[in-house]
């Protein structure tokens, strides 16, 4: 397997990290710029296939429960209080307003709530037909395949907003998604970013037991100056939107096409 060049600057020297590598996967250090990244990441074909998100997704599981089952059981006490306090649907209208969202890695296309009228790519086969159908009923449709591709097959300026939840931490080439997305946005438009926080400080606490860790499917990990510096490096104005959540694993980022 051939091994990657760094994402975020394209430098083709980096340095493996044993401690974060797992198996077969080489998580590495770009000497140049400092990114982590996985060098060697399977193919597209194989993430549908081999490597599908339900079953790694039931591995990490296994693996955490097995590590850190303390843990596991507080991680789960308060994803279930969350559930409640949290409506991440209306999240997603207070963010956009109104319009075509675009939602990239759709799965079954239930995301986003009235009034947005949804669009989606989904690179699952099964997921993208029910996403399709279920997008239809509003006004907007699904397309099938690899994000960066499928982002082409829609006109410049179409959306009003970009939805991308868990995407940009599995995309190989996440400067070209940038990119795409911001070929597709209208000038007006947003871009919710939703990712692993690598700079987080539970992934300082935790080390290589973070449960950000997934293998193969992360093959990217920003921390917030990184992600910030891809943004405007890719045309964008960059704004973090959970900075005073100190505890989170995750960033929530909002980006607005610079004109
Ligand atoms: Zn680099």
């Amino acid at each position: 397997m051939a091994l990657r060049d760094c994402p975020a600057c394209g430098a083709t020297k980096a340095t493996d990290i044993p401690a974060f590598s797992r198996g077969e996967w080489r998580i590495g250090k770009c000497d140049a710029c400092g990114f982590v990244y996985l060098r060697n990441p399977p193919r597209y074909d194989q993430l549908v296939d081999e490597f599908a998100w339900e079953k790694t997704k039931a591995e990490h599981r296994s693996r955490l429960q097995k590590e850190r089952p303390v843990l596991m059981a507080i991680d789960r006490a308060f994803a279930f209080r969350w559930r409640f306090r949290r409506d991440v649907g209306s999240s997603y209208v207070r963010v956009f307003g109104q319009g075509k969202v675009l939602d990239v890695g759709c799965g079954r296309g239930l995301a986003l709530p009235e009034p947005l009228i949804p669009f989606g790519i989904e690179l699952s086969a099964a997921r993208h037909a029910e996403a399709d159908a279920n997008m239809k009923k509003r006004g907007g449709y699904a397309l099938f395949g690899p994000a960066i591709e499928r982002l082409q097959d829609f006109p410049e300026g179409s959306f009003d907003g970009v939805l991308m939840s868990s995407i940009l931490e599995h995309e190989q080439h996440p400067r070209a998604l940038l990119e795409g997305v911001r070929r597709v946005l209208s000038k007006t438009g947003k871009l919710y970013l939703r990712l692993p926080n690598h700079g987080s400080s539970n992934r300082k606490v935790m080390g290589a037991r973070w449960g950000g860790f997934r293998y193969p499917d992360h093959v990217n990990y920003f921390t917030v100056p990184q992600m910030k510096r891809m943004a405007e490096e890719t045309g964008y104005r960059f704004r973090q939107l959970n900075r005073f959540s100190p505890f989170s694993d995750n960033m929530h980022i909002l980006l607005t096409p610079r004109t």
